[in-house]
């Protein structure tokens, strides 16, 4: 079976020995400089030159709580941009957490425009959440918008990446991003159950540091005060930190810009030859994690079909889009030859 999900993904072969192994232990030097090398290149990769990275055992959706959990406050107004099931999430949390917000909403299959910000622009804000890929649509919000925006209103921007991340462009100083929130199983390839959270110094200190905390397993302050020492407050994902750490030194050096081209060039590869099928896309600006494929209400038949006839699972979409749409993975190790025969399988299910 071949994975065009968007997690988990394809896994590398080097990926695949290190999690075939037994773990180590983790109380111990030896694990603390494998942390520490984690952070640091974690860092250098997100454009972060002076913050703190943490790694909480959980999916991605954990780091989203921990992040609203532990940062904000019942005064601290923020606005979230909801153009999807990752944006409501955000919404849950607020709402959950008791931090008051105002939606931006997007209609189903609506680009991001400056307008819709610009309806924002005369509200107080503490900080906009956002979802830079909005997975569950394949939409790539406009960063220099966004980015753009919060500096203009003195908010501060925090970015779930999980999917974008490796994807498209990204950098945390310069695009002025406070909180980068990622996860293990999406562009980094590596098993479930990691994620990690990237903050600048300054808005640790400003608005973490002084908060007093409400929940314990995912208290960032508990993380970030172990992580000194490059340790965290309970077991750790041991053993995806391990994948990790072998991942992160294929991405050293130019390693990661390879990586990011390779995921554009499949991006580009397959959608220059879908379009030739006649399959529409939307019109939004995507990112190159994924590709959505519209369907006039067939698209679970679509799906059935090639996971039978050709082994290749897409990743199938819920809610109202469901018999509507489809979406081609882009992360991980697959090869412009799978694409290829993902293809034929489209042709031969349009015949
Ligand atoms: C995958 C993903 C998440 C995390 O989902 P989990 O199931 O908790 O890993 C969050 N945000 C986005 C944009 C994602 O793509």
């Amino acid at each position: 079976m071949k994975l065009f999900t968007v997690g988990p993904v394809e896994m590398y072969p080097e990926t695949l020995q290190v999690s075939g192994t037994q773990l180590p232990y983790f109380r111990n030097d030896e694990f603390s400089s494998i942390m520490k090398e984690n952070e640091q290149q974690l860092l250098t990769l997100c454009g972060c030159r002076k913050g703190r990275a943490l790694f909480l055992c959980g999916s991605g959706s954990a780091a989203m709580e921990a992040v609203v959990a532990c940062s904000f406050r019942r005064q601290d107004k923020v606005l979230i941009l909801r153009g999807g099931s990752f944006g409501e999430r955000f919404v849950q949390l607020c709402r959950i957490y008791g931090i008051p917000y105002d939606e931006l909403c997007l209609q189903e299959l609506e680009a991001l425009r400056k307008e819709h910000l610009d309806a924002f622009f005369q509200n107080e804000y503490c900080a906009l959440l956002v979802n830079l890929h909005e997975t569950s649509t394949g939409q790539l919000y406009d960063i220099q918008l966004l980015s753009a925006f919060t500096k203009a209103k003195n908010m501060y921007l925090i970015v779930d990446a999980i999917s974008s991340f490796m994807a498209d462009p990204l950098d945390m100083d310069q695009m002025g991003i406070d909180v980068l929130i990622l996860s293990s199983q999406k562009a980094l390839a590596l098993s479930c159950g990691l994620s990690m959270v990237v903050l600048q110094e300054s808005f640790y200190r400003d608005m973490v540091e002084p908060k007093d905390d409400i929940c314990l397993y995912l208290s960032l302050k508990e993380h970030a005060r172990n992580m000194e020492r490059g340790q965290t407050p309970n077991t750790p994902a041991v053993g995806i930190l391990m994948e990790l750490h072998e991942r992160l030194q294929h991405l050293q050096g130019d390693g990661f810009v390879l990586e990011q081209q390779r995921i554009a060039t499949r991006a580009a590869y397959f959608r220059s030859r879908v379009q030739k099928l006649g399959i529409q896309l939307p019109h939004f600006p995507l990112s190159n994690a994924l590709t959505p494929l519209l369907f006039d209400g067939d698209a679970q038949k679509v799906y059935q079909f090639l996971k039978k006839n050709y082994a290749i699972t897409l990743t199938p979409s819920g809610g109202a889009m469901r018999e509507r749409m489809l979406r081609v993975g882009h992360l991980g190790n697959l090869k412009l030859c799978d694409y290829d025969a993902l293809c034929d399988g489209l042709r031969e299910y349009g015949k």
